[in-house]
């Protein structure tokens, strides 16, 4: 590996451990479920590869230097412990989907009991609107062990503006340009998923009119946070969409 390649994938470690900690600070997993992986991207024609989380480790004991480097294929190029049994989803969604930079797995409680009834969550709220542009779908039944997860996630969120699928009786998995938006896209999926279910709970709840949810999609993919107008004048501005 080129230094510059070395420096990459340390790079992307480093950021793939950290990204685990907001997992468990925004109540997302329990014990050693839930996964964050990203991919590095091949320079001057490498292949590209992926970082992913090792498998059941406790999340107080990752590091950057137990996080897994795996090529495509999900076979394990660089690290002692084995990849997360997550880890040939994660690859089969980075082989299909060549602008996916990050991929998150989780089995948040509120999100995975509208998979587990298998219920796509309504657009009801205009957060939803923002960050989803659509109901959030739900996929397929589908075991681990080979390529079936990833079928499922890809398939289903093909032409789909959700970032997030709700694996049937199984959780949630969520893609992202990196590895931080498909971590965001997971803790708004669950927040999202609580309140629409709470709603529920007081009456019915009616989903968004279309024009609408297209007119919010729109706003917060295109001016809304740092990342507009105002942000092309003062690059120094950090971009993180989340704040108000
Ligand atoms: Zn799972």
């Amino acid at each position: 590996m080129s230094d510059d390649r070395t420096r990459a994938v340390e790079r992307v470690k480093d950021e793939v451990c950290a990204l685990h900690a907001e997992l468990l600070r925004w109540g997302l997993v329990a014990w050693t479920s839930g996964n964050v992986s990203a991919r590095v991207v091949g320079a001057d024609g490498a292949d590209d590869l992926m970082v992913i989380k090792p498998s059941g480790l406790a999340y107080n004991e990752l590091t950057p230097q137990s996080m897994v480097v795996c090529d495509l294929d999900g076979k394990v190029l660089e690290g002692d412990l084995s990849p997360s049994s997550d880890t040939a989803a994660h690859a089969y969604v980075y082989r299909h989907r060549p602008d996916v930079g990050g991929v998150v797995h989780t089995h948040s409680p509120y999100a995975t009991a509208w998979a587990t009834a298998g219920e796509a969550i309504p657009c009801a709220i205009t957060a939803m609107g923002d960050e989803f542009g659509d109901d959030i779908p739900v996929g397929p039944f589908a075991l681990i062990g080979d390529d079936s997860i990833g079928q499922g996630i890809v398939a289903t969120l093909d032409g789909h503006r959700s970032p997030a699928v709700l694996m049937r009786q199984h959780g949630v998995f969520t893609i992202g340009k990196d590895a931080k938006a498909a971590v965001k896209a997971a803790v708004m999926c669950e927040d999202v998923a609580r309140t629409v279910h709470l709603a529920r709970q007081l009456g019915q709840v009616e989903r968004l009119q279309q024009h609408y949810v297209d007119r919010l999609y729109d706003r917060y993919q295109n001016v809304y946070g740092q990342d507009g107008a105002a942000a092309a004048a003062t690059p120094a501005t950090t971009s993180e969409g989340e704040s108000a």
